[in-house]
């Protein structure tokens, strides 16, 4: 039987450290502060950002969110931000993607404080990653290192394969992987003999955002399998040759009319991968902790260059 690498106990747990060091941050001087922009109406923005402000909210957290209109344009947005890097009481700068599509996303990034950057995007926390120097790391990639280290599955020496080379996911969880001292493949959309490379992996990460494209061949006997990609499926042709053999999601299919899936096929994974996460449940839960995780570790950097510059608040 596969080991279903539980996301949701990791987080629990990550959630439960976290909380003595908020206590403290919020005893000795404030508690920590994250401000979330999210620009328009995207749905399933919405939801993201809800279950963030949620997170904080449970933690102690201060959290606000800013909704500029759908409308907004790159250079507003630049001044929102640089107006909270000089906000001493804000610790964290979330600017929820996808922005607007006039915005220029990128410029919008670079406008975020490197100190006050927990979703470790800014081109100088990047550096860091690149370099192992301390400093936020991307959520999903960083919570997908605890989830293995939790679970006690060793990374150095094995043969790891990414596919996907987004900034946000594949790149900096190949980077992570290779600092852990594994040996590491990159693939992506042409890349060719997908399925070769990938059954070479003891540890496989799948982040292309394809339904289920990960099936029986690409998965090495007793692989570690890390299923990044959330993707909602809607169609009932494709539900039932996913979930085929599964009464269960077909019948909850049948009552919401979509269902998530990830980039790897479930019944395939479960059969042939040593541990695996699953969807949802795996590598979701995750995220959300580890932008805690950044927003606390911002506050206790920005608290502990207060005390050294002898300011209080
Ligand atoms: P992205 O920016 O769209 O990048 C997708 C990557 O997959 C690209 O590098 C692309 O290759 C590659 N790709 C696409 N189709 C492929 C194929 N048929 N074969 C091989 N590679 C292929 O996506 P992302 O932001 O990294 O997200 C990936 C997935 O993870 C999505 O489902 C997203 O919803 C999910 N996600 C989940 C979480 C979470 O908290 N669980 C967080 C972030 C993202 P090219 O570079 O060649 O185009």
């Amino acid at each position: 039987m596969a080991l279903v690498l539980d996301g949701k106990r990791v987080r629990d747990e990550i959630l439960k450290e976290l909380r003595p060091r908020v206590e403290e941050l919020a005893r000795t001087g404030r508690p920590p502060g994250l401000t979330v922009i999210l620009a328009g109406c995207d749905p399933a923005s919405e939801i993201y950002v809800r279950n963030k402000v949620k997170a904080c909210e449970e933690l102690g957290i201060r959290s606000e969110k800013l909704t500029p209109p759908e409308t907004v344009s790159t250079g507003d947005l630049v001044d929102m931000v640089e107006a909270l890097n000089s906000r001493q009481e804000i610790d964290g700068i979330l600017v929820q993607m996808p922005l607007p599509p006039q915005v220029d996303s990128r410029k919008v990034l670079l406008a975020v404080s490197p100190e006050k950057d927990v979703d470790g995007f800014h081109p100088l926390n990047v550096g860091n990653l690149v370099t192992g120097r301390p400093g936020p790391r991307p959520c999903t990639p960083a919570g997908i290192m605890e989830l293995l280290r939790r679970h006690e599955i060793g990374v150095a020496g094995k043969r790891a394969v990414v596919v996907g080379r987004s900034d946000i996911v594949g790149k900096p969880v190949a980077l992570l992987l290779m600092h852990q001292h594994a040996t590491v493949t990159i693939c992506h959309s042409k890349t060719s003999n997908l399925a070769e490379e990938c059954s070479r992996a003891e540890i496989l990460v799948a982040a292309m955002g394809k339904p289920a494209l990960i099936t029986g061949e690409f998965i090495r006997p007793g692989a570690t399998v890390i299923d990044v990609g959330i993707n909602r499926v809607t169609s009932a042709e494709q539900a039932a040759r996913i979930f085929a053999g599964d009464a269960a999601r077909l019948e909850e299919f049948e009552r919401k009319g979509s269902l998530l899936v990830g980039d790897v096929h479930p019944a395939h994974v479960a059969q042939k991968a040593g541990a695996y996460t699953p969807v949802p449940g795996g590598v979701g839960p995750l995220t959300i902790a580890m932008l805690m995780v950044n927003t606390v570790e911002a506050a206790e950097r920005g608290a502990a260059r207060r005390r050294s510059s002898g300011c209080s608040g």
